[in-house]
């Protein structure tokens, strides 16, 4: 594919042609020499809004015109130019309303009847210069009904043609008005239909046409114009003007002109001053490109704010002050809406790119992985309610967040005020702070002495594992922060609670910056009594140890000990934070968990593969490693692009699970390999490739929770999702 074209010189004469639009509606050589004006205003800024045509052609019209003779295609290539239209008409009408107070007070109005409402609407505008979006959208319109029943060329010539009518009824009406046929019929549709030819039907579709070829990028091999160089068009683009001067003062001077926007001449000039603009890669602002709108809707304000300031009088008496002054206002003005609406719209816009990012990374995943946003903020909101006021949200994001993207969603977290996270191991903790993430971040397991080095340079905190660990952190030469692990009968990592002479040791290290200490509780998911009497044992323990720190006056900030199961069946014994885990995943361990609080969670985690091909099987076939499954009778099966490589549990094989396609169950055929598993899609015929399946999460009616696959493969749930690959794509979804 070509590299994107750079469109630069298009942008920045948009400003200068805004400017020249001003200038037809100032005459700014006025006072200084009529013939001049005549010049500036008439002939050279009649480029302006041809220009504008030609840009939108290109932009617009380009791809539909472009389909010659494929109607199929063209039907398909003209959904956006009814977005398109769409948009220019609220436009449109925006300006009406805004000029209307201006047109009342200039007594526009005055005889409105149907015909005149309907004239002004469709091609006269309802104030002098808005003929142009009635033009524009008119010439579009025009140009997709020629499209559709002609080639390019034809089409070509029509609106050539038509520009040529126009032409008569404008610069060259002292011709027309001699042919006595013809000049009747124009006098009619001057008095009945619209004030000049210079509108959507004559005007308007020539240099829409030509904006629409001016540039083709199937053309040839090279990227851009490809009509002569730089210097040819230059050339061109002179002679052209230098012809469109003599054309225009003949006109003048002939006394032909009964209006004055149309030459034979300006094609000729458009033509070569496109070309030479199309070649200009200079980067532009992109701001020019909606400045430039604004200031064409909004000069005709700012010249009647000029005439009624104080010294509007004075001002307007100097043409050339006049106009700078118009100018100055009007570009101000442009800049200062263009501004206001990307920053009101950019919200909007930068929501919108951000889904339409999440939307083309499932269309061409092999396999991936759906964060739900809205629910990990609603499973957030659930566990803070059960807590204690001042007890904050720890999450644990260790095993890449328990499958979901570590920084996906710390980020997400990050994002709605949660600033402390714990993680397994240092790399997590370190991949964390590389992506951005605030807070503190405690590493719960072991780190060794190699990567203490690591813990300062990402600002990391380190758990205590026991004494003798905390003796090692204590030769670091700077002060290394930790929270101190206290053992109250996991006997996995801390130091054990009845160890209180080396507890109090360790407070008294020089090198350890004591931030917290903590407990795990092993027992806090049944509610058999020996289990509840169990956590209450060590929970006691454990603010025994804080309390007895506290009189010996060592400092301990932050102390904590539940994590899922505790916040949802002890919340009354939480510290300063809550280690959530699984349960802010929205799920629990198992289904069959004690579960005290009832509150609902929804899980954050979808589980999607593609179908990567669908076939037939013979009865008494048999298919995949081992030859596992047989066919009894003849059936579809389709391959899905997700294996135990991924994470998916290999004992899902052979019946052990299934899959969600179009809503309806397939049912896991043979043995799962490492990047594919093969399903029965016998009863989905609409199964075809490309389709997605659903391997945890839900699909029309159907739901696969994680509990299904955590009890196929005898574990938890914990254990399925922690265990979900590196290898999937993960993609937050939904909420802002
Ligand atoms: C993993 C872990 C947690 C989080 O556990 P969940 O049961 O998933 O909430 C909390 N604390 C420690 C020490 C952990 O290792």
């Amino acid at each position: 594919m070509a590299a994107k074209k750079n469109f630069g010189g298009l942008d920045l004469f948009r400003i200068a042609a805004a400017c020249l639009v001003v200038a037809i509606h100032t005459s700014p050589l006025e006072t200084v020499s009529p013939e001049g004006d005549f010049f500036l205003t008439r002939i050279l800024a009649r480029v302006a809004v041809p220009f504008f045509f030609m840009v939108t052609g290109q932009f617009v019209l380009s791809d539909y015109l472009k389909e010659d003779g494929a109607l199929k295609k063209r039907a398909k290539a003209a959904a956006p130019l009814w977005g398109y239209l769409q948009k220019a008409a609220l436009l449109y009408g925006a300006a009406i309303l805004l000029y209307l107070p201006l047109g009342i007070y200039a007594g526009h109005y005055k005889e409105l009847n149907v015909g005149t409402a309907f004239r002004m609407l469709l091609f006269d505008g309802t104030f002098y210069h808005l003929w142009y979006f009635p033009g524009l959208i008119l010439g579009i319109l025009l140009l997709m009904v020629l499209g559709r029943f002609c080639s390019v060329k034809v089409t070509g010539i029509v609106v050539s043609l038509l520009y040529l009518l126009g032409l008569l009824g404008d610069s060259y009406w002292g011709l027309t008005s001699q042919i006595p046929g013809a000049a009747d019929v124009y006098e009619w549709c001057f008095q009945v239909l619209f004030g000049y030819t210079r509108n959507g039907l004559f005007f308007a579709p020539l240099f829409l046409w030509m904006g629409a070829t001016a540039y083709r990028e199937d053309r040839g091999k090279t990227v851009g114009p490809s009509v002569g160089g730089i210097r040819a068009d230059a050339v061109g683009l002179g002679i052209s003007l230098v012809s469109m001067t003599i054309e225009g003062f003949l006109l003048r001077y002939a006394e032909w002109q009964r209006h004055d926007s149309m030459y034979l001449s300006l094609p000729l000039c458009m033509f070569f001053l496109y070309q030479l603009l199309l070649k200009v890669t200079w980067e532009t602002p992109l701001i020019c490109r909606t400045a430039a709108t604004w200031m064409y809707l909004l000069h005709p304000g700012m010249i009647v704010i000029v005439r009624g300031l104080p010294f509007g009088n004075v001002i307007a008496k100097n043409s050339l002050v006049f106009y700078g002054v118009v100018l100055l206002l009007s570009g101000c003005a442009a800049w200062m809406t263009a501004y206001l609406l990307r920053w009101v719209l950019g919200h909007r816009f930068r929501r919108e790119q951000r889904k339409s990012r999440g939307g083309e990374l499932f269309s061409r995943a092999r396999a991936w992985i759906e964060v739900d946003k809205e629910a990990l903020r609603q499973n957030v909101a659930a566990l803070k309610a059960l807590l204690p006021e001042n007890c904050q949200l720890m999450p644990a994001v260790k095993a890449d967040a328990y499958g979901h993207g570590a920084v996906l969603i710390a980020r997400e977290l990050n994002r709605i005020g949660i600033y402390a996270f714990c993680v397994a191991c240092v790399a997590e903790g370190v991949s964390l702070r590389k992506n951005g993430i605030k807070g503190e971040i405690l590493v719960l397991g072991y780190t060794h002495p190699r990567e203490f080095e690591l813990l300062h340079r990402y600002c990391l905190t380190q758990t205590v594992v026991d004494y003798d660990y905390a003796q090692l952190l204590n030769q670091c030469e700077k002060k290394v922060r930790v929270h101190v692990g206290i053992d109250t009968g996991m006997h996995r990592l801390g130091e054990r609670s009845d160890h209180e002479e080396r507890l109090a040791e360790i407070c008294r290290m020089e090198h350890l910056d004591i931030q917290g200490a903590f407990t795990h509780l092993c027992a806090d998911d049944t509610n058999n009594p020996k289990d509840v009497e169990f956590t209450q044992k060590q929970a006691k323990e454990f603010y025994r140890i804080v309390k007895k720190w506290k009189e010996q006056g060592f400092s301990c900030p932050k102390v904590h000990l539940l994590a899922s199961y505790g916040v949802l069946n002890y919340p009354q014994l939480a510290g300063d934070y809550a280690r959530v885990g699984i349960a802010l995943y929205g799920v629990r361990s198992a289904k069959t968990d004690y579960d005290r609080s009832g509150i609902r969670l929804f899980p954050v985690l979808s589980l999607k593969a593609r179908v990567a091909s669908v076939r037939e099987l013979g009865p008494g076939e048999a298919a995949g490693y081992g030859l596992a499954f047989v066919a009894q009778s003849s059936m579809r099966i389709a391959t899905l692009a997700i294996g135990y490589g991924d994470g998916l549990p290999r004992a899902l094989s052979c019946g052990g699970g299934s899959v969600l396609i179009h809503g309806k169950r397939a049912r896991i055929l043979g043995r799962i390999c490492m990047d594919q598993t093969l399903v029965d899609v016998t009863d989905i015929p609409e199964a075809a490739a490309g389709d997605i399946a659903v391997l945890i999460g839900t699909s029309g009616e159907e739901e696969i929770t994680a509990y299904e696959l955590a009890e196929a493969g005898d574990t938890i749930t914990n254990e399925i999702l922690s265990r979900l690959g590196g290898r999937l794509w993960r993609v937050g979804v939904g909420g802002r």
